[in-house]
């Protein structure tokens, strides 16, 4: 069972926990991003047991009728085990999330695998005519050049400032460094991308960036946060534009609730805060 500390960044072990928070924040007017936690498995059974997790998924929430895509990560679905099963999984799963009209996000993970998943996306943003999204990192040098590329793709792109600690030769590494680049991508998608920008950040400098860029360009955007972050945020901003709630849900809870903590001590003291308010 998942401590209270920590149910306030994941909505619960089971799909069905995750598919009555999705119920809950639709309610407020947020969409959700459910994600199945995991990544990087040894056993090529679980990537392939998570697969067909996600293609179940598209199928329930299809039935439930929810404002809700999924969000999957490549090495949860077999990239350590090679490009192809990687392939193999994301097109079951793109097949199912077309199928039963889910949308698919493809997060980013570190910059050895960039190439692969720029490429899956392509493949499947143009097979699908754009029922499937990419993440980006403005932490990486190259994500300036790639956006070009994306510009021109159908399909979604989240900016985000990059969560992989990466070799100061590829990316940059001070906040400072960060967050021009962030701003620069944002510039630069809500100028090209015409079928709208999704910018994944918690960072209120950002979100009222983006913004001011959709006044002045007038691109479709909408905002995506992760569950237990700036929570009454979300739902202020929900009343004035698309927002999206990344919403991690499964038994593998412990390292991402750990990894929240670590960002940002915060994270605990608000969980433990909404823990013993009575
Ligand atoms: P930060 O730079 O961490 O913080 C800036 C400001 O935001 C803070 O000063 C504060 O004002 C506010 N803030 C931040 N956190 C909190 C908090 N807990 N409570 C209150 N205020 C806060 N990274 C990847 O590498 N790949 C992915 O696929 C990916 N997908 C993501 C999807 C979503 C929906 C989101 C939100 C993030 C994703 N990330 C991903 C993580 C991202 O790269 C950043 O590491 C993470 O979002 C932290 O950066 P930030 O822009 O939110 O703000």
């Amino acid at each position: 069972m998942i401590p209270p500390i920590a149910s306030n960044f994941v909505a619960g072990e089971e799909p069905a926990t995750a598919i009555d928070h999705v119920r809950t924040i639709n309610d407020d007017g947020i969409n959700g991003i459910l994600n199945l936690l995991g990544e990087h498995y040894d056993d090529p059974a679980e990537a392939a047991a998570d697969a067909d997790e996600y293609v179940q998924l598209v199928t329930d929430l299809n039935d439930a009728g929810l404002d809700c895509c999924i969000s999957v990560k490549p090495s949860q679905i077999g990239l350590d085990h090679g490009d192809d099963v990687f392939a193999d999984h994301l097109e079951r799963i793109v097949e199912a999330g077309t199928e039963r009209d889910v949308f698919v996000w493809i997060d980013m993970e570190d910059h050895t695998t960039t190439d692969v998943t720029l490429d899956a996306f392509e493949r499947h943003a143009l097979e699908t005519d754009g029922n499937v999204g990419v993440c980006v990192q403005a932490n990486l040098e190259r994500t300036i050049d790639d956006l070009e590329r994306l510009a021109d793709l159908p399909g979604k792109v989240r900016l985000v400032k990059g969560a992989y600690n990466e070799p100061a030769s590829i990316a940059h590494q001070s906040k400072e460094a960060v967050d021009e680049a962030y701003r620069d991508c944002i510039a630069y998608a809500f100028e090209h991308f015409e079928d709208g920008v999704a910018v994944g950040s918690h960072d209120p400098a950002m979100i009222d960036y983006a913004q001011e860029c959709h006044a002045e360009y007038g691109t479709p955007y909408e905002l995506q946060l992760l569950m237990g972050v700036r929570e009454r945020a979300q739902r202020e901003l929900a009343a004035d534009c698309e927002v999206y709630q990344y919403v991690p849900y499964g038994d593998r809870w412990f390292s991402y609730f750990y990894r929240r903590v670590r960002e940002r001590k915060e994270n605990a003291l608000f969980a433990l805060r909404a823990v013993l308010r009575p």
